[in-house]
């Protein structure tokens, strides 16, 4: 890699491109490996229905539906059910993603431009209480444009990042391997694939 790349991120999904994108709006030089041809770009977000999961939103309230941080807590304990030492750092997880959702994601997203469906969808709706399986109230806000729609404004700062030189794409790049020393990663290792 050249010495002017900060950060490697592996695949060009909607995760790939977020971490991109934040990284390059905080200055940093990007390298993007994706092992598929660039028409994937945006990995599966780009088929996907676009619903994004946000806790007591606008769209809930203007519908009635009464949510809260702790009622979505309650609903992803109640699902993941985690009771075993590994499930520490995914718990970890599931109580950020709350406080995200609960939190600046509406609003970080608003202001790219992203809009939602005036109707709130009730998916992954499970058994109708916060201490059993699944969303107990609706939560599934459906993006206008929908997956494409979601991926639009990181699509856009990614090209932005990209005519700024601070972000580079090689598509058809798999990689194989992390590289580790002393316990950190510190590169990859890979292939470049032929069409
Ligand atoms: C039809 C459909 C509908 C959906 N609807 C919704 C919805 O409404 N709401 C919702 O929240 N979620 C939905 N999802 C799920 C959501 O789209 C995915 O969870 C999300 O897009 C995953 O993003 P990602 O970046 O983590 O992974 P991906 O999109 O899978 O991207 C990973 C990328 O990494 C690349 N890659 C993998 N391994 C390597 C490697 N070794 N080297 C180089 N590149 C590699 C892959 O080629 C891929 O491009 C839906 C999914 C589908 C398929």
């Amino acid at each position: 890699m050249p010495d002017s790349t900060d950060v490697i991120v592996v695949g060009a999904g909607l995760a790939g491109l977020v971490a991109a994108t934040e990284l390059t709006n905080a200055g940093r030089h990007v390298r993007v490996l994706e092992q598929e041809p660039e028409q994937n770009l945006g990995g599966q977000a780009f088929w996907s229905f676009g619903g994004l999961f946000f806790v007591d939103s606008p769209e809930q309230r203007r519908m009635g539906v009464h949510d809260s941080h702790a009622l979505a807590l309650a609903d992803w304990m109640g699902t993941a059910a985690f009771d075993r030492p590994e499930d520490h750092w995914p718990r970890r997880w599931a109580e950020a993603y709350v406080d995200f959702a609960a939190g600046e994601k509406r609003a970080w997203l608003h202001a790219m431009g992203m809009r939602w469906f005036p109707v709130v969808g009730w998916a992954e709706r499970g058994g109708y209480g916060a201490i059993g399986h699944g969303n107990s109230v609706p939560r599934f806000h459906v993006t206008w444009g929908t997956g494409p729609g979601v991926l639009e404004p990181f699509v856009r700062r990614a090209r932005e990042a990209v005519a700024k030189g601070l972000l580079r794409f090689d598509f058809r790049h798999r990689v194989d391997e992390l590289i580790v020393e002393n316990g950190a990663v510190v590169g990859v290792r890979g292939t470049r694939l032929v069409d």
